[in-house]
């Protein structure tokens, strides 16, 4: 090497450590300083509610009781969602909405590879059986304001941990809905009805797959089903379900 390559390496090393020192590593949550950079301090994480074992074995809504490792919920055993099954890392609460309000609106990007790896653990059995992951898509008028969907983001940090690859354009929003959370279930599936589709060119990623669909939250469920609904009409063998937080009430989004 040149001296002046040594010259430039020497000083981009010497920026990123002035850079590290002007900006140590904080909490991905509070803010904290913490050792590590993308990490979430151990106060906050004790704070986090993870989603564990025992769950419906379709959609993932926790158990006070383990009954079985083939039990299903009240509302997926009266009739299965869109997707096949359906897992998540949190409950959705105060603490994990400041994470994916974060992500989605407050340009943390930071965020996306420390969260994907999160659902990559949370979602391993998932994705071991997984070919293609497909992240819930943006309209494009929305994801020329937002800049970035914060589904592909989560959804190339979960590739990265797990190994699958993305079809990031393989699932198209037609149409920008408004928020489905006030509508009874009939009308957020008709708000949704033809809001997706899948490209022809881009058949080929989906067609006899088995794929993951990736969101931050899951709240009503109506847009993942929409979602799913589409790729099994495009040919997809599997579609299963794997966000960042989801809701956990007494009933399930998709009943009604
Ligand atoms: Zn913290
Ligand atoms: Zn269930």
């Amino acid at each position: 090497m040149t001296d002046y390559g040594h010259a430039v390496l020497f000083l981009r090393r010497a920026g990123g450590l002035l850079l590290d020192a002007l900006l140590p590593p904080r909490c991905l949550s509070c803010g904290i300083v913490v050792d590590r950079q993308g990490t979430i301090c151990p106060g906050c994480w004790t704070e986090l509610a993870f989603l564990s074992e025992p769950l419906c074995a379709c959609c993932g809504y926790p158990f006070a009781f383990d009954l079985g490792p083939e039990t299903e919920c009240g509302a997926c055993a009266r009739g299965h969602p869109a997707f096949d099954r359906a897992r998540a890392v949190l409950a959705y609460d105060d603490l994990s909405r400041g994470l994916v309000l974060g992500l989605k609106y407050g340009d943390r990007t930071h965020l996306a590879p420390a969260l994907g790896v999160m659902m990559a653990r949370a979602g391993a059995e998932l994705l071991r059986q997984g070919e293609v992951i497909v992240p819930v898509p943006l309209h494009r008028r929305r994801l020329w304001r937002r800049r970035y969907n914060q589904a592909t983001l989560l959804g190339l940090a979960v590739g990265r941990a797990s190994g699958l690859p993305m079809a990031p354009d393989a699932l198209v929003r037609r149409r920008a809905t408004q928020s489905l959370g006030h509508m009874s279930p009939s009308a957020r599936r008709l708000a949704l009805r033809g809001a997706f589709t899948v490209p022809k060119t881009r058949r080929q990623h989906i067609t006899g797959k088995r794929l993951i669909l990736i969101d931050d939250v899951l709240t009503t469920g109506a847009t993942a089903e929409a979602c799913a609904r589409t790729l099994k009409r495009a040919g997809a063998a599997s579609v299963e379900l794997l966000v960042f937080a989801r809701v956990v009430r007494g009933s399930q989004p998709w009943e009604g």
